[in-house]
């Protein structure tokens, strides 16, 4: 069951730009309303939903080192980040009538529940989307680490990354026109290629996990509900 249109619980990461349209910084509201659409619509399809965002579009941890910061605790800062994000999914997705739970690495608990794995697998159960917030918890990881994490404990039968374009390529395909698509690739040859898909502990712990990773594009509409369906492009690492 390795292929899109057999899985039923599946880990959705998005980065924190996905939700920051058009702007420079932040949160873009018709941006998080259009991408909770696509998270509704597959969840009333019955698939089960845990969603992983990450905080690039408030604040990143390199970013703050970079300025002088210890990286630690910039990283508390870009986890943080993190958590808005998530709120805002929660409260549009709750718009759309969706049941949610926010689940904290970070525990907050007058915000969101604190991440306990078995209340996440209930929630899961009982079909709430579940968004898992502040990322590992632990600073010098990333989101992505953090969704493929979240996948293996939770026995998401994929990691599915949304993102600005249908797959992955040789290179930026909008730096460089004649990059190459690829349909599939091995986790070994992401990292050997060095291809820009998730970072390396990412991937690796997705291997070891044998959780496959789908990268396919957010823009359309219905587009998440199609991957899942096996319809439309996507490239698949197994
Ligand atoms: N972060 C962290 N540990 C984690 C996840 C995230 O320290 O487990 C911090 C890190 O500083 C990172 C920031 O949170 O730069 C935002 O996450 P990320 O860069 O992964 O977000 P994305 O690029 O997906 O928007």
């Amino acid at each position: 069951a390795d292929v899109p249109g057999r899985f039923r619980r599946v880990l959705l990461k998005l980065s924190g730009e996905a939700l920051m349209g058009s702007r420079e910084f932040g949160l873009d509201p018709a941006t998080v309303e259009r991408t909770a659409r696509e998270v509704a619509a597959a969840s009333r399809l019955g698939f089960e939903l845990c969603l992983v965002i990450g905080g690039g579009n408030i604040f990143r941890g390199i970013a703050g080192a970079a300025q002088g910061m210890q990286r630690a605790s910039a990283d508390y800062m870009g986890m943080l980040a993190t958590v808005i994000n998530a709120l805002a999914m929660q409260n549009a997705l709750e718009n759309m009538g969706v049941q949610t739970r926010v689940l904290s690495a970070i525990p907050m608990s007058t915000v969101c529940e604190p991440y306990i794995r078995r209340r996440a697998q209930r929630h899961l159960e009982k079909g709430r989307v579940v968004i898992c917030a502040a990322g590992t918890g632990n600073p010098f990881f990333t989101t992505d680490t953090a969704a493929a994490l979240r996948a293996s404990e939770l026995g998401c039968q994929a990691l599915m990354k949304g993102t600005k374009v249908d797959g992955v390529y040789s290179a930026d395909p909008k730096l460089h026109p004649d990059a190459k698509r690829f349909d599939r690739l091995t986790y070994l040859e992401v990292l050997s290629k060095d291809l820009k898909v998730m970072d390396a502990s990412a991937i690796s712990l997705a291997r070891e996990s044998k959780i496959p990773v789908v990268v396919f594009s957010m823009q359309k509409d219905g587009a998440l509900a199609d991957v899942l369906a096996g319809r439309g492009k996507f490239t698949i690492i197994t």
